[in-house]
């Protein structure tokens, strides 16, 4: 194998590699910027075990799984004090809940 590169094709691929770690990096910092996603409002060290367990029970997430079918968009949901932080669920007895979570009690009408 008698192979040469050329000084040309050496700086070409050796400025290929960063170029290509800056544009991975960025698409991995899209999407990123959901706060609420990224918050957790029920920590089960904190909890009770019957606060735990209808938690459990009714399958609540952090992160819903389907975007049209929010905490924040729920009848039992009561809007956080401050903007961003965590609201409150009638079903968990006005227990903090993430306003992008979810529940299998999620409903539109109370
Ligand atoms: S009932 Fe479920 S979906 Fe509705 S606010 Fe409470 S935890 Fe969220």
């Amino acid at each position: 194998m008698d192979k040469k590169f050329s000084r040309r094709t050496i700086l070409k691929r050796g400025l290929q590699i960063p170029l290509g770690g800056g544009v991975l990096f960025g698409l991995a910092a899209c999407g990123s910027d959901d706060s609420s996603s990224a918050m957790v409002c029920a920590d089960p060290n904190m909890m009770t075990s019957a606060q735990e367990s209808v938690r459990r029970t009714l399958k609540y997430t952090e992160v819903s799984p389907d975007p049209a079918s929010v905490c924040s968009g729920c009848a039992f949901f009561h809007a956080p004090a401050q903007e961003g932080g965590c609201g409150s669920c009638e079903m968990f007895g006005g227990e903090p809940v993430n306003p992008g979570g979810h529940c299998d009690s999620w409903s539109v009408d109370a």
